[in-house]
């Protein structure tokens, strides 16, 4: 029922963030007045339906105007998302995670991340850092403005919600195609091809946002507790998370996007979801 209940959160999520239509039909992006609003999962500014702006995408434009002005919206905006939720947002609100959980349904073998490889959840916040910030704040041109070189050089989902779409339904930009454009569809190939054998690649490895998110985890007012009296470290709920959590050792884990898989799992009913200081029952 919880794993039903969160399907239809994302994709009513994901549909009503998208819901310029036409956008889809004639090519074009919609810049009316909600696109100066973020939503809190990655969602392509670049998307022909998006109603809004993606978090990253503006906070690397934010970082690369640095010399002229700072804006603290958008910074304002992540630490509001992340201090209510934390990756929750990533389990529930965020669309590129639920088409990477779509890709994932496609029947094939699927694999656990070998547990030698578990470091390179480390490699999300390398590109935090170097890609969304450090590089848009100092490798500028000789105005001063930087590039967003997350956007530019890596995001797939911008290349499957905003570059495909609009090449494809828009002749002038299909005569503009070069290697950038290549490279970019060569990363979202093969982020589908991992997604489909791996829950949520993207996720786990490279998403930024996920990075920002993942430090308020521990902190949000949405969190996960453990009964100590109820638990008996069977494990059960740990075998059962696809992002190889240690649940009950570690209930607020960076790494847990609160897709209440282990709650639902436990034979001893010992996790819960705490909601400041409330227990949800
Ligand atoms: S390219 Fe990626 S990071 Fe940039 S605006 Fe689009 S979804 Fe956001
Ligand atoms: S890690 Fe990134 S792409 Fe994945 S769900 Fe979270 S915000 Fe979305
Ligand atoms: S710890 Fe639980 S809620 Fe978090 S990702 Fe794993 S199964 Fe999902």
């Amino acid at each position: 029922m919880d794993r039903l209940k969160r399907k239809i959160v994302q994709i009513i999520v994901a549909i009503g963030t998208n819901g310029y239509f036409k956008g889809f039909i004639d090519g074009t992006i919609y810049k009316g007045n909600s696109k100066h609003i973020c939503v809190p999962g990655l969602n392509c500014y670049s998307c022909p339906g998006a109603l809004g702006s993606c978090p990253i995408g503006s906070l690397q434009a934010v970082i690369s105007s640095v010399k002229y002005k700072f804006s603290y919206y958008v910074i304002g905006l992540l630490m509001f998302f992340g201090a209510f939720f934390g990756r929750f947002i990533c389990g529930w609100l965020c669309p590129f995670g639920l088409i990477q959980e779509l890709l994932n349904k496609i029947p094939s073998p699927k694999f656990k991340v070998n547990k030698k490889l578990h470091g390179l959840k480390y490699l999300k916040y390398i590109i935090l850092v170097l890609f969304v910030i450090l590089l848009p704040m100092f490798m500028v041109n000789d105005f001063g403005m930087g590039d967003p070189t997350f956007c530019k050089y890596i995001c797939p989902a911008g290349t499957l919600e905003g570059g495909i779409p609009l090449v494809l339904m828009n002749k002038s930009l299909q005569s503009a195609i070069g290697w950038l454009y290549a490279w970019k569809v060569f990363l979202l190939i093969v982020t589908i091809i991992l997604s489909i054998v791996i829950f949520r690649p993207f996720c786990r490895f490279i998403c930024p946002l996920g990075a920002i998110y993942s430090f308020f985890n521990p902190i949000s007012l949405y969190r996960y507790k453990v009964d100590n009296n109820k638990c008996t470290g069977c494990g059960i709920c740990g075998k059962k998370c696809k992002l190889d959590v240690e649940v009950y050792k570690n209930p607020n884990s960076l790494e847990c996007i609160r897709c209440g898989e282990c709650i639902s799992n436990c034979p001893n009913d010992a996790i819960r979801v705490v909601i400041g200081m409330k227990e949800k029952q």
